[in-house]
């Protein structure tokens, strides 16, 4: 970096920490601000653009340009110089902007005299924050310098905008004004609360220094802090887990690379603190590889994210403590895995993630306890402080941050009603859920927690349709032990009360991870390595979990069905491990169960058309549906651009379901999917020929009513007409046929 640049810039960085100190409102600091750029840079004008909302930019300060224009002129993103330097995250540099192809001529702000335009994006770590601009008279583009000025410049504004150091003008600054998020619902019901992230970020409350030796002697002093980390790091893994090994190498890389570190010494020596430069440095890494198409190079983008963060924390002493979990509080996330929910325990009011689906293991754990989850929420990481208030409506898919008093008080309207729907659902806990032609329909729930429990009662539901025995595994740090299990299997055994709880054995690999057990590297997990494979692979586990169930029932009946079965001698070989567990009981003088049920679940399409030995040979099938249709429709449940493509009312995929019944006609069939806790699916479902279909327990009520308002032969009526036409899907007679009941 050449000198004249880093004095310039230095220069132009000192007098801002002058202004930075200053008090005084936000307008006064933003007009000193852009006097100062155009008097150092020697331009005639200079403004700054913030954004107002996530399209909109608005004139907030200038020199040079008419005062009069400042808080009228707007624009959106998709227009003009300004827009484009906004949109594309980069500089747009030119010395004859009329002629560029997007200029938008604003007369009130009477630019027209000004022939050059360079605009910098005001952006922190890839999220823009508005756009500081230069324009001079004579025709002339800005040197690589200059532009760099400019960038050190934009990157303190960034911060200052952060801060919030600009509030008191008309434009609220990020992070303090009201924001929507529109995502997905993932669960739900409405809750209000307190932001919690699962991950804070540092925030730079110092982003300039006019000390460079001492800032550079932090940063190496950081960075070989950071090196000696991953270097323990790396010494704990070695032996437990090579894939996490291989990454930290890759961090170790990264981290020792000259050329990262240098590129974060040339930001110090142009005027910024270590925390900015390392921030400079990330978001500039952002900008050049974010808009990458290649996983790999993606990938990388990741890591360094990382490293940057880790190397803040050093830096900045924050995030290694998150602060208490509030009593309201709403989870924000990026993503989160089943295991890591399952930590921060019930407690949560609701999740909010940028990323996830609806088929992940997290969902259903969220969909399980009731609490409302908001996926894809796009940009909510950004905007999302610690503390802040947080309104999630699940029905809607929508979030609404820091909101207005008016949304405020109609979100308590909201939650006030689902509170007396629930009120009127309680009421129907004792009746049984018998159709108006007089069908009765069994309504289990799925349940996996000790928190579930409860649920038992309180919804009732009449048995346990689904126990996935893995939740437990996930929830620890290590392998339970089989007295553990076995105690822990009793207590449910107690809490039903008699009533049949279907223990599924494990069910992990997919999304399910254990933290202590190596999964191998596997391009496609969901049709990989996991469930009852991993069960026959590795028998131990299996064995230790059906001992632990038998000595669990202890005298009392016992139900076990395995996972993911593709083929009847997966089944077979399975059911051949009860029998001997069953007979070594016996040697050591164990009771034995009353008696014992074994099934499995069908979520394999191969499995529907298994030699008849396999239907007489299973006690009864349990249709897992999230599994099913994923693979019936070949569509990923996780994946949000494909998962809502098929219908589960589609009439390929019912006639298929009545082809299992029909096959499994002599023995129990149930449902235990998603699909079964949907009213509309349910009826349709039960209309089938299903008796027994298993659910979260917050449908259960929900399932009832709708079930005691229709007659079922009614709607297989309806039905088998839709898909005698030749419909695609039989939703919308069903749901026209639901409406003429009223
Ligand atoms: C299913 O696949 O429908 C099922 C109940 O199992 P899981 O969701 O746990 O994969
Ligand atoms: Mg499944």
């Amino acid at each position: 970096m050449p000198d004249r640049i880093e004095t310039e810039s230095r220069k132009l960085l000192g007098r801002l920490r002058a202004t930075l100190a200053e008090e005084g409102a936000g307008q006064a600091r933003l007009d000193r601000i852009v006097h100062l750029i155009a008097q150092s840079m020697g331009c005639e004008v200079c403004s700054i653009y913030l954004l107002l909302d996530a399209d909109t930019l608005e004139l907030c300060a200038t020199e040079g340009l008419k005062s009069d224009a400042v808080h009228k002129t707007r624009m959106r993103l998709a227009e003009g110089l300004v827009g484009r330097t906004a949109r594309l995250k980069d500089v747009v540099n030119t010395a004859n902007a009329p002629a560029e192809k997007g200029f938008r001529f604003m007369p009130e702000t009477g630019e027209e005299v000004f022939s050059s335009f360079c605009g910098v994006p005001i952006q922190r770590l890839g999220q823009v924050l508005g756009v500081l601009v230069t324009q001079t008279r004579a025709a002339r583009e800005m040197t690589a310098d200059e532009v760099y000025a400019l960038e050190v410049v934009a990157m303190v504004l960034a911060e200052m905008t952060e801060l919030g150091a600009f509030a008191g003008g008309s434009v609220s600054p990020l992070h303090q004004r009201p924001v929507m998020f529109r995502g997905t619902t993932g669960q739900e019901g409405a809750a209000a609360g307190t932001v919690y992230l699962h991950e804070p970020r540092v925030v730079v409350t110092n982003p300039v220094s006019d000390d460079p030796e001492g800032e550079t002697l932090r940063l190496r002093d950081a960075v070989t802090r950071l090196l000696a980390d991953l270097d323990r790091m790396l010494a704990e893994q070695a032996a437990v887990d090579p894939e996490q090994a291989a990454v930290l190498d890759a961090y170790k890389m990264i981290a020792s690379s000259r050329s990262w570190v240098r590129r974060m010494e040339d930001a110090i020596a142009s005027g910024l603190s270590a925390e900015a430069a390392v921030e400079k440095e990330q978001t500039f890494a952002r900008a050049r590889i974010g808009q990458a198409q290649d996983n790999y190079l993606r990938d990388r983008l990741h890591d360094l994210d990382d490293i940057s963060n880790r190397l803040l924390r050093i830096l900045t002493g924050q995030g290694a403590d998150n602060g208490a979990l509030p009593p309201d509080a709403v989870l924000v996330a990026r993503n989160i895995g089943p295991g890591e929910l399952l930590d921060y325990g019930k407690a949560l009011r609701g999740i909010v993630l940028e990323e996830g689906s609806v088929g992940s293991h997290a969902a259903i754990v969220a969909r399980a306890w009731a609490i409302p989850l908001i996926i894809r929420a796009e940009g909510i990481i950004a905007e999302a402080l610690n503390g802040n208030a947080i309104l999630v409506d699940g029905d809607q898919g929508i979030a609404h941050l820091r909101p207005d008093p008016q949304v405020t008080k109609a979100f308590d309207d909201k939650i006030a009603m689902a509170a007396a729907a629930q009120a009127r659902y309680a009421d129907l806990r004792d009746l049984p859920a018998q159709a108006l032609c007089g069908t009765r329909v069994a309504l289990h729930m799925n349940a996996g927690l000790m928190a579930d429990l409860p649920s038992l009662e309180g919804s009732g539901a009449e048995g346990v349709g689904l126990f996935r025995t893995e939740l437990q595994f996930l929830i620890r740090n290590q392998m339970p032990k089989r007295g553990e299990l076995s105690s822990l299997y009793g207590r449910v055994m107690n809490a039903a009360q008699g009533r049949r709880v279907a223990f599924r054995t494990l069910d992990i690999g997919s999304d399910k991870v254990l933290s202590y057990m190596k999964a191998p590297e596997e391009p496609n997990p969901a049709m990989g390595w996991r469930a009852i494979r991993v069960g026959l692979d590795k028998p131990g586990v299996l064995r230790m979990q059906v001992q632990a169930l038998i000595r669990a029932a202890a005298g009392r009946p016992l139900t076990i069905m395995f996972p993911f079965v593709a083929e009847p001698e997966e089944f077979r070989l399975a059911k051949i491990e009860v029998m001997k567990a069953l007979e070594r009981e016996a040697i050591i003088g164990h009771p034995l169960p009353q008696k014992v049920e074994v099934g499995a679940m069908l979520e394999t399409p191969s499995l529907a058309f298994a030699p008849d030995w396999f239907f007489r040979e299973v006690d009864f099938l349990s249709i897992g549906g999230n599994d099913l249709k994923q693979f019936f429709f070949a569509a990923d449940r996780e994946n949000e651009l494909v998962r809502r493509r098929y219908d589960t009312l589609s009439a390929s995929y019912l006639r298929f379901l009545l082809q299992i019944l029909a096959r499994a006609a002599d023995k129990p069939v149930s449902f235990c999917g998603e699909d079964a806790g949907r009213p509309i699916e349910a009826v349709v479902l039960a209309a089938l020929g299903f008796r027994t279909l298993s659910m979260r327990a917050p449908s259960i009520g929900p399932v009832k009513h709708l079930l005691r308002r229709v007659n079922l032969t009614a709607a297989r009526a309806v039905i088998d007409r839709a898909m005698a036409d030749g419909r695609g899907s039989v939703r919308g007679p069903v749901m026209e046929w639901l409406a003429g009941l009223g």
